[in-house]
């Protein structure tokens, strides 16, 4: 049963300018604009042909290994005595996360627009890696800028990337973490924006790229929408997935928004507390300010300068987040959430015990989140989570943090 997709109050979204509401928009220096207006004006010229569309399923059916199942957590339910949850298994894509549904869209229009290099900073490496990927298959350059401090610290993820073929350079300066990554790609993207592509890695940025993110991610919900009903008979009542920039979530949560009788749930890292620099909770603690090109939810000091974040999942520690989660909030037709540091690594362990399934730190939190939930609620109601990746790459650290 495949159901079509019609237009629906929320696919107006964004506006012409890139705003959601009052978010997003294009932060940028007036130099770089039109280089940003080029992006978007190639994008929608190619997003609905038939050309861009088979050649987008191929790498989605035989390189990513799409559609991802969704998995009845039947061991996990009972065991919690509630609602039925049921997972989503982006953690069973090809490089074991998500992030390859957006990095292969990016890779192809950056390939269609005679672009000579991709480029993106990288934290943990996620990124890196995944655009990494993308780019050897599409068969473009990629450098990933990253601090040094992560280049010691994640280095099974840049041997991954120098084995793809990326160029890795490791960034000194600052603090020599994320923030200065970031700094770097720019610096290096500003030589030559007009060839450069800037991979963008979540909902987040200057428009156009929490627009392509986002459609790029929406194959999530979209599979969603016809597997559940063929497993259960009927649509979820609940949808749950962690949010960092949040495109995991916005990918699951856009196929489904116009449906009102679907509760959805963001859920943030509150890491080791709600205190100044011990979580990354931006949309329960955050203010409207501007950050990386956009007009967002924010975690600022009194200077409007990004506040220091916190998460055992690197993925999700991110003082902003994507301009469509922040509408979403005010407009009340997405509820945000928190989980804990601790809190996470218990739906860790409970996963992999009753399911046999490792969850990235990332996901373990809309898992916690899930079983927290399913509590409330009767057997008959549904919650559908979004598994956004495999443990693997966190399994030395959760072993160590709880001394197993
Ligand atoms: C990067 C990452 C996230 C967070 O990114 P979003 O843009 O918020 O989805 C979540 N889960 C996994 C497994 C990741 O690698």
């Amino acid at each position: 049963m495949k159901t079509s997709t019609l237009p629906n109050k929320y696919d107006i979204y964004p506006d012409k300018d890139g705003y959601y509401g009052s978010y997003g928009g294009q932060i940028l220096p007036p130099q770089l604009k039109p280089i940003f207006d080029e992006i978007e004006e190639f994008y929608l010229k190619i997003k609905d042909t038939a050309d861009f569309k088979n050649e987008l399923n191929y790498y989605r059916k035989h390189f990513i290994g799409r559609p991802s199942p969704i998995y009845y957590a039947k061991n996990l339910s009972e065991k919690i005595g509630g609602a039925k949850i049921y997972l989503k298994r982006e953690d069973l894509n090809h490089t074991g996360a998500h992030k390859i549904n957006h990095t292969i869209v990016e890779a192809l229009i950056a390939k269609k627009m005679g672009k000579t290099k991709l480029m993106a900073e990288t934290g943990a490496g996620q990124h890196g890696v995944a655009l990494a990927t993308a780019a050897a298959v599409v068969g473009l350059p990629c450098e990933i800028y990253m601090g040094e401090i992560d280049v010691l610290k994640q280095a099974p993820n840049v041997t991954r990337m120098k084995l793809l073929g990326a160029k890795v350079i490791s960034v000194t300066t600052g603090t020599r973490t994320l923030k200065d990554a970031v700094d770097g790609t720019f610096n290096e993207f500003i030589k030559d924006p007009k060839n450069f592509f800037f991979a963008i890695g979540s909902v987040v940025g200057p428009h156009p790229f929490p627009m392509i993110v986002r459609d790029a991610q929406r194959i999530i919900g979209e599979e969603a929408k016809y597997q559940f009903p063929e497993l259960t008979g009927k649509n979820p009542d609940n949808l749950v997935a962690c949010v960092g920039g949040g495109s995991n979530a916005i990918g699951l949560f856009s196929a489904f928004l116009e449906n009102e009788n679907i509760n959805i749930y963001g859920v943030e890292p509150s890491g080791n507390g709600l205190t100044y620099g011990n979580h990354a909770a931006t949309l329960t603690l955050g203010t409207p300010g501007n950050i990386h090109g956009m007009h967002t939810y924010l975690l600022q000091d009194e200077k409007g300068e990004p506040q220091p974040v916190y998460s055992i999942a690197s993925g999700l520690d991110y003082p902003g987040v994507g301009p469509q989660h922040s509408f979403l909030k005010d407009i009340k037709r997405v509820q945000y959430e928190y989980i804990s540091d601790d809190e996470c690594l218990a739906a860790f362990m409970e996963l992999s015990r009753t399911e046999g399934i490792l969850p990235a730190l990332e996901s373990a939190h809309a898992v916690a989140f899930a079983m927290k939930l399913a509590k409330t609620l009767s057997p008959d109601q549904t919650i559908l989570v979004n598994l956004s990746g495999r443990g693997d790459k966190d399994i030395d650290f959760v072993v160590e943090k709880l001394s197993i």
